[in-house]
C-alpha cells in the first residue's frame, strides 16, 4: 500500500511537472508570437438593436500558435498577463484595432466605434500606455470617442490609484468606457459616480437564461432600468436566439451581440457587412 501511495505521488508530481513546462513553453512561445506576425484580431459586431445598424465591433485576439493552432484567449491571455507580454500585445492590439476604425470611419461609417479588452496589469504603475495612446488618435486624425475600453467589475476592483487616474485621465480625453461581463462581479453602485461610466455589457450568463428563467430575466430588466436611468447605454452579450432577441429588444436593450446577430470576424468581412 506503501508503494502504491508513492507510486500515485510520483504520477502526480510527473503530471504537474508536465503541465508547468507545458505553460512555460507557452510563454516563451507568446514572446516571438508578435515580432512573426501569429496574432490576429477578429472583431464581433455589436448591433443597435432598434434598427439593426452595426455600429460597433468587439476587438477579439486570436492567436494561430505554428504547432498547436488555435488557442483560445482564455488560456493564453492569463498567461500573457502574468509574464507581462500582455503589454506589448495590449498596444499592438489597439494600434490595429485604431487603423481599422480609420479605415471603417474614412468608408461610409463615420460613427463607428472600437470595443478593446483591458487587462488589470495594462493600468500598472510602469505601463504607459496611454501616454502614446492619446498622441497615436490625434496622429491618425480620429477622435477619442472612436475608442470604447472594456473592463471588468473585477479591474476596477483590483485597480489601484494609479490604475483609476490613468483610467479618469482616458475618460476625461474623450475614450469611452464599459463595463464587461456586468452583474458577474463585485460591481459598487459608487463606480458609476466615480468613472463616468458609457455602456454597461450585461454578462451572457444573464442573457442566455432570460429565456426559461424569470429571475435572470428580471435582472436583465433591471439592468437596463438602471443603465437607462443613469444615462447609460446597455449592450447584451452572448445573444444565440431569436427569443432572447426579442426579449431584449421588448425590454428597451440598446445593444446585442452574439452568435444570433455574427460570430467574430475578420477585417475583411467586417468591412462587407
Ligand atoms: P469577453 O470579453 O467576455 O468576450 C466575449 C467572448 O464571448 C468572446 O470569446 C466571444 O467570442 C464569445 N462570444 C461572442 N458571442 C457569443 C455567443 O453568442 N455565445 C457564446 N457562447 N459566446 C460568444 P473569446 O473570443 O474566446 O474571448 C474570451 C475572452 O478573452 C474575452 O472575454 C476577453 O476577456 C479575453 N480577450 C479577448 N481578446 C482580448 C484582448 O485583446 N485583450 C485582453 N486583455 N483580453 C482579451
Ligand atoms: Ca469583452
Ligand atoms: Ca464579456
Ligand atoms: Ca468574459
Amino acid at each position: 500500500a506503501k508503494n502504491a501511495g508513492r507510486n500515485r505521488f510520483s504520477y502526480f508530481t510527473a503530471a504537474l511537472q508536465k503541465a508547468s513546462q507545458k505553460r512555460s513553453q507557452l510563454i516563451n512561445d507568446l514572446r516571438d508570437a508578435l515580432s512573426t506576425k501569429q496574432f490576429v484580431l477578429h472583431y464581433q459586431p455589436i448591433i443597435k438593436l432598434a434598427n439593426g445598424a452595426i455600429q460597433k465591433a468587439e476587438v477579439l485576439l486570436r492567436w494561430c500558435h505554428p504547432k498547436r493552432g488555435w488557442i483560445s484567449p482564455a488560456e493564453f491571455i492569463p498567461l500573457a498577463e502574468e509574464s507581462g507580454i500582455i503589454i506589448e500585445i495590449g498596444n499592438w492590439v489597439f494600434r490595429e484595432a485604431v487603423q481599422e476604425v480609420k479605415f471603417l470611419r474614412a468608408t461610409g461609417h463615420p460613427e463607428f466605434q472600437i470595443s478593446i479588452n483591458k487587462s488589470p496589469i495594462q493600468f500598472c504603475s510602469h505601463s504607459l500606455f496611454f501616454q502614446e495612446w492619446l498622441p497615436y488618435l490625434k496622429q491618425l486624425d480620429l477622435p477619442a470617442e472612436c475608442l470604447i475600453i472594456e473592463i471588468t467589475e473585477k479591474l476596477l476592483l483590483e485597480m489601484g490609484e494609479i490604475g483609476t487616474s490613468k483610467l479618469l485621465a482616458l475618460r476625461d480625453a474623450g475614450i469611452q468606457i464599459a463595463i464587461d461581463d456586468f452583474g458577474t462581479g463585485y460591481f459598487s453602485l459608487s463606480y458609476f459616480k466615480k468613472f463616468d461610466i458609457n455602456f454597461l455589457k450585461i454578462d451572457q450568463s444573464f442573457v442566455q437564461n432570460s429565456v426559461d428563467c424569470l429571475n435572470d430575466m428580471v435582472l436583465c430588466e433591471a439592468i437596463i432600468t438602471l443603465a437607462h436611468k443613469l444615462g447609460l447605454k446597455v449592450i447584451a452579450e452572448g445573444v444565440e436566439t431569436i427569443e432572447q432577441h426579442k426579449l431584449l429588444s421588448a425590454a428597451g436593450c440598446d445593444y446585442g451581440q452574439g452568435h444570433f446577430f455574427s460570430q467574430p470576424v475578420t477585417a475583411d468581412i467586417l468591412r462587407r457587412m
